[in-house]
């Protein structure tokens, strides 16, 4: 079973639990370095993600609406040009408030490999190539979860965005 990670997070993107398949996958951030605790960043219109790994500093971007998704990877999309970049730090918990690092959950949506194929016959907007293999990047939503090591909860969709 091949699963809905775009190649930017693939290196980093651990599949969780076992209702994953090709339309859609739930998993965790982990750093190259091992570590799962981040410092998130996020910017205030919900469209581009990112975050700091605790132990060795790494950033790592996790969604650019204006690349990433169909809309962004496929059809260009004219809004997503446009993306405010401004990055708010996510450095507190959102349900107990005490700062802390977090670990990231993420859910990503896919249309599946033949309906990538079919529908933008592997030409973007702009003329270019793409390849079968690039349905992963053409996701359809990208949801981001935080959990908090202090209290033990879950904040959901601290970035939820549907992409196609
Ligand atoms: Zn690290
Ligand atoms: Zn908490």
């Amino acid at each position: 079973m091949i699963y809905p990670i775009p190649d930017h997070l693939k290196p980093y993107f651990v599949p969780v639990g076992e209702e994953n398949s090709e339309l859609r996958v739930n998993g965790a951030l982990r750093c190259g370095c091992g570590c799962a605790l981040f410092v998130p960043y996020v910017n205030e219109a919900g469209t581009i993600a990112a975050a700091k790994c605790r132990d060795c500093g790494t950033k790592i971007l996790l969604l650019h609406a204006g690349r990433h998704g169909w809309d962004g990877f496929v059809a260009k999309a004219d809004y997503l040009y446009d993306l405010p970049t401004k990055m708010h730090p996510v450095d507190a918990c959102p349900c107990c408030e005490k700062r802390t690092p977090l670990a990231v959950k993420m859910t990503i949506t896919s249309y599946g490999k033949e309906d990538f194929i079919r529908d933008s016959e592997l030409t973007d907007e702009s003329g270019k190539k793409l390849r079968e293999d690039d349905w992963v990047n053409a996701f359809s939503s990208f949801r981001m979860d935080v959990a908090c090591p202090e209290c033990g909860q879950t904040s959901e969709s601290v970035v939820d965005i549907e992409t196609a």
